[in-house]
């Protein structure tokens, strides 16, 4: 059978264990301010923890030493809601922290010494914890679908396990106290702690590594001067919709490019260049749907992959792309410049290598734009003939070059 004075001093062992995890993490990150706040939730349920070694489990605390436990416990869960705030970066509301940290045990102890009898007083402390509990799980439920982490469901299931623990608590207290108040009761509840509480700390641990992992492959997906895509990021945005059933859709590349950039950059300075880029992009950014997928692909390349079209759709969305970008200049300051932009265009599908293909013949339509006099859409299409809509053929056009001009481009008929 569980010993419950081993059992204590393995929860207290545990603790401590996270405690010095906590606080060697924070002195490596102290911007991580949370692990602190942790540390000391833990650091106050082990003080009262140490505190009813060798008591009975069975027996209520005197009032004194029952306001110094439950107020530590308070505290505990007190902190433990600072904590999570902190982490999901929510603005921390002092007073109510404080209340719930020392009420229980305020409550607990003033209640006894008027002659309030114990099952009320520890039903006070059960509910104002109860509530430190539901607390912490709201912050975690109310947390946005963008920055929801998997993980945060094991600290989840760990504050559920104590919210229902203390409800029940509140129940046995008044309804069953002599049922349950065998000497093994004390033994399951203090497993159930320690289960609840390495599912909390653990899932503080593998929430913060899961949050430090999104954002750091979300810097190296993203072009820090414009907030779009990098190379690498659409890439990999690519290959997601490639393993789905997006994989075999047709879809369009457009390669657009600043006309005569190197120009602006000369006559406005590098800083003028980067103001047209992030000026660009907003433009781009602002005539696709959300769907489309949009990267800044090079020093003044942008690649647009849109999903599930054909060349002519691909070319009409092309050509908005390039009104946006020329439809109005760009204001620096007080100088307005004007900016304009080629675009190649090529269909093909989703999966890595026709995507290869596809940008390779965008490259070569644009090629095409540039030659014809810049500030136009180009369409190249595939060499080998590609399964079209059912019912129609593709016939390559004749070779005029390495592209074809848009009217001449789309060569679909009737089979
Ligand atoms: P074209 O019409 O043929 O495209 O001519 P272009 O001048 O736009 O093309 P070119 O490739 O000759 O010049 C591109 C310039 O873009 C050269 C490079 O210094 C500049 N550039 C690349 N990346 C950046 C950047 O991040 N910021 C700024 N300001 N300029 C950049
Ligand atoms: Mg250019
Ligand atoms: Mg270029």
């Amino acid at each position: 059978m569980l010993d419950f004075s081993t059992l204590q001093v393995a929860s207290i062992s545990s603790r401590l264990a996270f405690i010095v995890v906590f606080l060697v993490t924070l002195s490596r990150h102290p911007s991580e301010f949370y692990f602190g706040i942790w540390a000391s939730a833990l650091g106050c349920s082990l003080i009262a923890s140490f505190m009813m070694l060798g008591d009975p489990s069975t027996v209520p605390l005197q009032p004194f030493k029952g306001a110094v436990v439950y107020a530590l416990y308070g505290a505990s869960l007190s902190a433990s809601w600072i904590g999570l705030r902190l982490f999901y970066e929510r603005p921390v509301s002092v007073p109510p922290a404080i209340v719930l940290a020392v009420g229980p045990g305020v409550l607990y102890g003033l209640m006894l010494q008027v002659g309030i009898a114990i099952p009320w007083g520890l039903s006070t402390v059960f509910v104002l914890i109860a509530v430190s509990t539901g607390l912490c799980i709201l912050e975690i439920l109310r947390t946005p679908a963008q920055s929801r982490l998997w993980t945060q469901y094991i600290v989840l299931l760990g504050f559920l396990g104590y919210f229902s623990a203390f409800v029940l608590s509140v129940v046995i207290i008044h309804f069953a106290s002599e049922h349950f108040a065998s000497p093994d009761s004390g033994v399951y509840s203090l497993l159930f702690d320690q289960w609840c509480g390495v599912f909390i700390q653990i899932g503080y641990l593998a929430m913060v590594s899961e949050r430090a992992h999104l954002r750091l492959s979300h810097l190296a997906d993203t072009d820090p001067l414009t907030g779009l895509a990098n190379r690498r990021g659409l890439r990999a945005a690519m290959s997601r919709r490639a393993a789905g059933d997006r994989g075999t859709a047709g879809c369009a590349v457009l390669l657009a490019d600043i006309d005569r950039f190197k120009s602006i950059n000369d006559t406005h300075g590098h800083e003028g260049g980067d103001a047209v880029l992030v000026g660009v992009a907003e433009r781009l950014r602002s005539v696709m749907r959300k769907d489309d997928l949009i990267a800044r692909w090079g020093g003044e390349e942008f690649l647009v992959v849109v999903d599930r079209t054909d060349d002519a759709q691909a070319v009409l969305v092309a050509e908005r792309l390039r009104a946006a970008v020329a439809g109005q200049p760009i204001l620096l300051g007080g100088t307005s410049i004007a900016v304009t932009a080629s675009v190649g265009v090529s269909v093909g599908t989703m999966g890595e290598v026709q995507i290869d293909a596809a940008v390779a013949r965008a490259d070569a339509a644009l090629y095409a734009a540039k030659n014809g006099g810049r500030n136009q859409v180009r369409l190249e299409l595939p060499t080998v003939p590609q399964p079209a809509a059912a019912g129609a053929t593709w016939i390559p056009a004749p070779p005029v070059g390495p592209s074809q001009p848009i009217a001449t481009a789309i060569a679909i008929r009737e089979a």
